[in-house]
């Protein structure tokens, strides 16, 4: 079932179209990052998902029905929570819950079950203000989940951590991921890569891209051809770019890196050619795209 449902989405500043008509669908249970590099809509995206910016354009539906009328399905941690220092864990929880209405009794058992899910319990009577980075972006997922939402949302939860606190998140994340839909935001491959579902990549307030990591690295990896040798190499690259299926040839080092479109055909063109060269050959390899690479080919840097 769909979960969340996003067509057309359109979003302008200032007269100019910076989320310029998104569809993204999420599933019931699924965890989707997006993923995309600073500017490119992330946050504004978000935004609008939890209801905190109006669209422009189109249409964002939880289970079919506007999500401005079932805010309280949707949960959501910022990119950077803020809490008062002078609170506990428990006595911040206390507050939220009573904000969103939740009933006492129901409150109370709940904030000891989301603290144990955070782990934080062993810390729910310390100050806010003695937590690590990692501590406060857990007791803010806490604090996104109290009433439970259906939809959490979460925005780059964590690019300011360090290596533990982020170890931490992503354990929790893992975890959490079981039991509610999840969308988050990161600029970061390798957080998107570890726990998610499917990858929705975000350039110039576009997708350029939505599929689970298996169908990038099947669907989008192309060939590249390792070649290493010494001497004058403007030749060579000139002959070896007139094939078609030669798209760009770029040297890292010492090694040209021979981007092609199909394997068998850039094989013939790159061993071919090095029957010509001037130098002294070293080495010709041969390897699949990485996912870093196709991210960063998509997103143009
Ligand atoms: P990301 O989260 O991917 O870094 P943002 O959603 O923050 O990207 O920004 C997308 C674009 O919208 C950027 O070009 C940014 O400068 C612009 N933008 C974001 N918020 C505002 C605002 N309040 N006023 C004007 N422009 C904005």
């Amino acid at each position: 079932m769909k979960k969340l449902e996003i067509q057309g989405l359109k979003k302008k500043y200032n007269g100019k179209w910076v989320i310029k008509g998104i569809d993204l669908t999420i599933d019931e249970k699924e965890c989707v990052a997006l993923i995309g590099p600073n500017g490119a809509g992330k946050s504004t995206m978000i935004n609008m998902i939890v209801q905190i910016l109006a669209q422009d354009e189109g249409r964002i539906t939880l289970d079919g029905q506007d999500a401005k009328s079932v805010r309280e399905k949707i949960g959501f941690l910022p990119q950077y929570p803020e809490f008062y220092g002078w609170m506990s864990a428990t006595e911040c929880l206390h507050f939220m819950g009573e904000l969103s209405d939740m009933e006492k009794k129901d409150l109370e058992a709940r904030i000891k079950e989301v603290l144990l899910l955070v782990g934080l319990e062993a810390n729910a009577n310390k100050k806010i203000s003695t937590y690590s980075g990692g501590m406060r972006q857990r007791l803010g997922i806490a604090q996104a989940i109290l009433h439970r939402p259906e939809l959490l949302v979460l925005d780059e939860p964590v690019s300011a951590l360090d290596p533990i606190g982020r170890r931490e998140m992503m354990q929790l994340l893992e975890k959490l991921k079981k039991e509610i839909t999840i969308l988050f935001s990161t600029h970061i491959l390798k957080d998107a890569e570890e726990i998610c579902d499917r990858i929705a990549i975000i350039k110039n307030g576009e997708l350029v891209a939505d599929k689970t990591v298996a169908q990038l690295m099947k669907e989008e990896s192309s060939p590249i051809f390792e070649v290493e040798f010494t001497g004058d190499s403007d030749a060579w690259q000139q002959t070896l770019l007139q094939n078609k299926c030669v798209e760009k040839i770029e040297k890292i080092g010492l090694v040209y890196q021979v981007h092609t479109t199909n394997q068998k055909a850039g094989a013939e063109a790159v061993l071919s050619s090095l029957l010509n060269i001037q130098g002294e050959f070293i080495r010709v390899e041969n390897r699949h795209q990485s996912l870093e690479e196709i991210f960063m080919e998509k997103v143009g840097k």
